[in-house]
């Protein structure tokens, strides 16, 4: 079967394809001249609805979110951050009084942010197409051609946000995520706690649908990680328990452990011809500092920014739009990868004068606020050009 053509074609309808959607919709003359292509998840893990990620939100992306009407009913804020590492002195707090703003981010469910996303796309005119995965066939000066399953269609510019990664600039940080839930015994409201051990960051965050309960993602080697995930309720809160220290008193988990493998994933250049690539398809981070949606989301503002105008004159090339989006985004981008990557690995590597470096570095940024000011703006909104 083939369908008639559209303007743009959004492959992957995960939360950033779903924003791009949602904001080009506000733009275009006739949304439904948008797809919106949603790929069967390749993985029962993969499943949106069920996904148990749960996101730390910055404040730019609650504004992006909350313009959309897409921010989710259930969410915790986080007025302070507490970053330290493990066996090591130095540590700094980052506190929303500092920089006088309500919060410095927000905590959701990766499925409730789906359910609120997928509620808004349903009325936005835009038109959703489901199928098998979604595949660029290839372009020519006119449009791009694409199939989903036994369905061709084509369009005039192609984004793909199938959270893929690419391949131009990849590590492999040898650590897996282990995501889980815990109760404290001693809990502490609005806190959120970045903790670098030797094995790999652990960070537990106030968890958005249950209060007193933390949401922990603790990386380490991927052997520890599947260890960890095979431990019974005791055995593992003793040893979150024991990695974590006792500043919220004990730790007890009784939930659910799930393990994501971890690696940078990132495309040098944003655009090729008609097809634009957004989000994770762009590049997927390490999610120490909980920066991949946030950036991702970021690109997908500043597309749906760049086509804004040629969406009331889609006969004209795009190629400037396109030109203007990828340069718009290469700051944010290096700046975001580079931290991420680097932080995992420098208070990883078992080397005690750079660990004794890192912890005199944690006591100078809790010393000096105007030293915290740049870590936490980036951290409530990103590099913006
Ligand atoms: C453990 C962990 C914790 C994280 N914590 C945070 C955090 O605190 N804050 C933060 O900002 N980020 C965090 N992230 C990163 C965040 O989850 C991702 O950056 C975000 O989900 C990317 O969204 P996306 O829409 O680009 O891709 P995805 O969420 O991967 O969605 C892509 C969608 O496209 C679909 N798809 C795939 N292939 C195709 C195809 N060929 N055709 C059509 N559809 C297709 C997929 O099924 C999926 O539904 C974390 C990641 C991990 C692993």
């Amino acid at each position: 079967m083939t369908l008639s053509a559209f303007d743009i074609a959004i492959l992957g309808a995960g939360p950033v394809g779903r924003v791009l959607a949602l904001m080009l919709a506000r733009v275009a003359p006739d949304p439904s001249r948008i797809a919106l292509l949603q790929g069967a998840a390749a993985a029962p893990a993969a499943v949106p609805a069920t996904d148990p990620r749960v996101l730390a939100m910055n404040h730019g992306s609650r504004v992006l979110l909350e313009s959309l009407h897409a921010w989710p009913a259930r969410s915790a804020d986080i007025l302070n951050i507490h970053v330290s590492q493990r066996g090591r002195l130095g540590r700094s707090v980052i506190r929303n009084t500092d920089f006088d703003v309500p919060q410095l981010g927000c905590v959701v469910a990766y499925s409730a942010l789906h359910a609120r996303l997928e509620e808004c796309v349903a009325a936005s005119g835009v038109t959703l197409l489901s199928g098998p995965p979604a595949v660029v066939d290839g372009q020519d000066a006119d449009g791009v051609r694409i199939s989903q399953g036994e369905t061709a269609l084509s369009c005039r510019i192609a984004v793909q946000s199938d959270g893929a990664g690419g391949g131009d600039v990849r590590r492999d940080y040898g650590q897996h995520a282990l995501l889980t839930t815990a109760h404290a015994s001693l809990p502490r409201r609005g806190w959120a706690w970045e903790r670098f051990t030797a094995e790999g960051p652990l960070a537990l965050l106030p968890h958005p649908q249950t209060p007193d309960a933390y949401s922990v993602v603790w990386c380490s080697a991927p052997e520890r990680a599947a260890e960890l995930a095979a431990l019974d309720n005791l055995a593992f809160s003793q040893a979150l328990s024991a990695a974590f220290g006792d500043r919220l008193g004990r730790l007890t988990c009784q939930a659910p452990r799930h393990v994501f493998p971890l690696a940078l994933n990132a495309r040098r250049g944003l655009v090729q011809g008609r097809v634009a690539v957004i989000g994770n398809a762009a590049q997927t981070l390490h999610p120490v500092a909980g920066q991949g949606l946030n950036l991702g989301l970021r690109d997908a503002a500043r597309l749906a920014q760049s086509l804004g105008g040629w969406l009331a004159q889609p006969n004209a090339t795009p190629a400037q739009a396109l030109r203007d989006f990828a340069r718009a985004r290469q700051v944010d981008r290096l700046i975001t990868a580079s931290v991420t990557d680097l932080m995992p690995r420098i208070f990883a590597t078992g080397l005690a004068p750079v660990e004794h470096a890192c912890g005199l570095a944690l006591l100078g940024l809790d010393l000096a606020t105007p030293l915290r000011a740049p870590l936490a703006r980036h951290l409530l909104q990103g590099f913006r050009v």
